[in-house]
């Protein structure tokens, strides 16, 4: 059983860790990035409610997302757990989530903050390519898709995300700043943070990640 959240600036690796865990761990991920994105590009109802602020760099408001993980949460796919991928991003939004898994009799085993300098960031998304379908994402430089711009998992032809601008990515970054960084203390406060070292290349990072948790599940057989 494995529920995981990854926490980290736009552009510190959360996309990349996230496919890498769901495999490794045969977990699936929980991206509401990606769900707000698939609702906007289907043009459903979600969608558009979600589409201005998506495209502001903005968050969507925390009771409509709170309510679309409740409901993510109950499909029967995360029984063995999940990574969860850009939620929770406010403090509300944690206690959301605390009061969802409290609902189904879980709680979360770790949440890992994706240390990365910001001045990474903006350079690090102007790179980057994302899969509309899968949602796998791109580095034209480090984890470049096909030769033909296609996606390795599944092969439909990548995008610049809109929001991957310079403006609009220095907004995300503030919007970080201001409304998400505080969950680093939050959850370290509980116990429940691992750092890792977000530089270097995605498999690094991942060995990072693995050594983390297999560290934090020995300690807790420690002690129990
Ligand atoms: P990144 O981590 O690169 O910023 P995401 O795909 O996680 O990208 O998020 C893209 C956009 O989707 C955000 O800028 C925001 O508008 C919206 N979004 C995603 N997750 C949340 C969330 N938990 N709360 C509010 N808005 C969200």
């Amino acid at each position: 059983m494995m529920r995981i959240v990854l926490l980290g600036p736009p552009g510190s690796g959360k996309g990349t860790q996230a496919k890498l865990l769901e495999r490794h761990f045969g977990i699936p991920q929980v991206s509401t990035g990606d769900i707000f994105r698939k609702a906007v590009a289907a043009k459903t109802e979600l969608g558009d409610r979600v589409a201005k602020y998506l495209e502001a760099g903005a968050l969507v408001p925390d009771d409509l997302t709170v309510g679309l993980v409740r409901e993510r949460l109950k499909q029967s796919d995360v029984g063995r757990g999940f990574v969860l991928d850009g939620f929770p991003r406010t403090v509300p939004q944690a206690v959301g989530i605390e009061e969802i898994l409290r609902e189904q009799g879980w709680e979360l085993d770790a949440v890992v903050n994706i240390n990365t300098p910001t001045e990474v960031l903006v350079p690090r998304l102007a790179l980057r390519r994302t899969c509309p379908t899968c949602g796998m994402v791109f580095h034209l430089e480090h984890r470049p898709p096909d030769g033909d711009g296609r996606c390795t998992a599944c092969g439909s032809a990548v995008v610049t995300r809109p929001d991957d601008n310079v403006e609009t990515v220095k907004k995300r970054i503030a919007v970080y700043n201001a409304q998400t960084s505080a969950l680093v203390d939050y959850y370290r406060k509980k116990s429940k943070l691992i750092d890792v070292d977000g530089m270097g290349d995605a498999d690094d990072v991942f060995d990072g990640i693995q050594a983390a948790l297999e560290q934090r599940r020995k300690g807790s057989e420690r002690r129990a």
